[in-house]
């Protein structure tokens, strides 16, 4: 089998350079009251910013429901935008139609959590890796298409002769491994992977980042990488964003986040999360945080964090906290009034 030949691409970018900018991204969704009674909004993700660069893998973690699927449906234009820009190589993709999002589609692709549901059954393991290839090259020669599919197949730990099998002849790692071979056909500059390891058992999990994290240092995408896991997402990014009811609470490099997290959350967020070290995890003090997470519907008045959190002051409720630098070594962000 011959190597991997490089599909047409346009501009060249560099490693390190900003592919991806999302600047107070909203999205709403409206919630009905009731007869006559109109609609209030559900504020999925509420303004929120960060950038990614070229072959950076940036994680994206928070609890169920804090909005993290909805920024990563929102970022590939899956779904509308209510307000905010998403700055793809220089171009707002916000509002952008099926046509005209249409030349961005090979470079922006997804990775999902459930692995067996998101492959149509009834395709041969060819075909579903195949498909966002012909349909963007439909005049691709079979040959030409089919030996692509078995090196992509290869490089992702499949069995190039296992092309005609289907899907529910798998297993549920080596059904993931087919998911990212899709995503992976068109070499995008990005894909977005929304809990790609939460369905998979444990000893599974370690795997699939791995295999991520190969294929980011041969192909140089960039990775968005959804998940509610800490320990997951320690062992794949370069930065993380921690998100509570939608907003972003803090963005720092992973080995600060672990190490020096300012944010309330995002201390309670790591002191609950298992260390390696058995001696390290039995002195550790843990962080309770007392309460349930808010509605969207009727998130708190300034910061959405204060009714659960330990340091909130009148101040936080009346002033919502912006995302700056400021006080903070090397770019480090943090929403809060009180930040360590
Ligand atoms: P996460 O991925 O972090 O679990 P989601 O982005 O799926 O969170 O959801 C964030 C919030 O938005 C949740 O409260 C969810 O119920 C709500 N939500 C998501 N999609 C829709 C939709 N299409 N209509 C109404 N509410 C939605
Ligand atoms: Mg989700």
């Amino acid at each position: 089998m011959g190597e991997m030949k490089p599909l047409k691409k346009g501009q060249k970018i560099n490693v390190g350079e900003t592919i991806l900018e999302v600047e107070d991204l909203k999205m709403y969704f409206p919630i009905p009251q009731g007869f006559l009674k109109g609609s209030k909004p559900l504020k999925a993700v509420d303004r929120v910013s960060f950038d990614l660069k070229a072959a950076e893998t940036l994680a994206i973690v928070g609890e169920s429901g804090s909005g993290k699927s909805t920024i990563g449906r929102a970022v590939l234009q899956l779904l509308t935008p209510t307000g905010g820009k998403v700055v793809w190589l220089g171009k707002d993709l916000a509002g952008l139609g099926t046509k005209a999002m249409r030349p961005h589609r090979a470079d922006l692709q997804i990775v999902f959590q459930d692995p067996l549901a998101s492959l149509n059954p009834r395709m041969t393991v060819g075909d579903i890796i195949s498909e966002p290839l012909t349909s963007l090259y439909p005049k691709m020669k079979k040959d030409a298409v089919r030996e692509r599919v078995r090196q992509m197949m290869s490089k992702v730990g499949l069995l190039p002769q296992m092309i005609n099998r289907y899907p529910h002849e798998f297993s549920g790692g080596q059904n993931q491994r087919i998911g990212i071979a899709r995503a992976m056909i068109l070499e995008p500059r990005m894909i977005v992977a929304d809990e790609p390891v939460s369905a998979l058992d444990v000893s599974i999990q370690a795997q699939i980042v791995n295999l991520l994290q190969r294929l980011q240092d041969e192909f140089k995408m960039s990775m968005l990488f959804i998940s509610h896991d800490l320990s997951v997402v320690r062992h794949i990014s370069h930065r993380i964003l921690v998100l509570y009811l939608g907003n972003v609470m803090e963005i720092a490099s992973r080995d600060e986040l672990f190490e020096s997290p300012r944010h309330p959350y995002t201390q309670a967020l790591i002191s609950a999360a298992p260390i390696p070290d058995p001696d390290k995890e039995r002195g550790k003090a843990r962080i309770i945080l007392e309460g349930d997470i808010p509605s969207p519907v009727n998130p708190p008045s300034g910061c959405v964090f204060r009714t659960r959190c330990p340091r909130a002051q009148d101040k936080c409720a009346k002033e919502i906290p912006a995302l700056d630098a400021r006080g903070a070594k090397g770019g480090r962000l943090v929403a809060c009034h009180f930040p360590d």
